[in-house]
């Protein structure tokens, strides 16, 4: 059972957030520049979440490279479910936005977990886990493998415990994975 985060590591929200930011106020944003996870913070507006929420509802945002081949592969291995973090009142047009991608066929299910309760999700026995924010993927059971999807706004996390595994690509996060269900 592998668990797959959706926002920053299948979905590419900043696409459609960034493109937001260029027609709004004229700044030039680029994904390198988001160093925090909090678009507030680093934006420095105050509704950040807004523009978030209008580029999930938009259905705008294209998916990562390698994502379907990704998932192809994975899907032979084990059952997928997506475990996000959007508030449940997202979720049609979450759903509608697989199935215009094409990947709702290789997902088992989409969990919508919340972020500040302590979700009963994460007390599953996935094998593995795979999110871009530590915050989340630290939740789930010790005997689960954790791969945090590197991205500029969790690159300064210093692992220092080794409970990561840290991937660049789908294409290393799916022999990171065949090479973990080896052992
Ligand atoms: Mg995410």
């Amino acid at each position: 059972m592998i668990a797959l985060d959706l926002d920053g590591v299948i979905c590419n929200l900043m696409a459609p957030v960034l493109h937001h930011i260029r027609q709004e106020y004229g700044a030039f944003v680029y994904e390198n520049d988001i160093r925090y996870y909090r678009l507030e913070e680093v934006l420095g507006i105050p509704d950040a979440w807004g523009m978030v929420r209008e580029a999930i509802e938009s259905k705008e945002a294209p998916v990562y490279e390698g994502v379907r081949e990704g998932l192809q592969r994975l899907l032979v291995e084990d059952s997928i479910t997506i475990v996000t973090a959007r508030p449940g009142f997202l979720a049609d047009c979450t759903h509608e936005w697989l199935v215009e991608w094409g990947l709702n066929e290789y997902i088992g299910g989409v969990y919508f977990a919340q972020l500040g309760a302590n979700d009963p999700i994460y007390s599953e026995d996935f094998t593995i886990a795979v999110d871009d924010r530590t915050e989340k993927l630290l939740r789930y059971r010790k005997t689960t493998k954790k791969f945090l999807f590197r991205r500029p706004w969790n690159q300064r996390c210093l692992n220092v415990e080794g409970n990561f595994t840290t991937v660049r690509s789908w294409q290393r996060l799916v022999e990171e994975i065949m090479l973990a269900a080896q052992h």
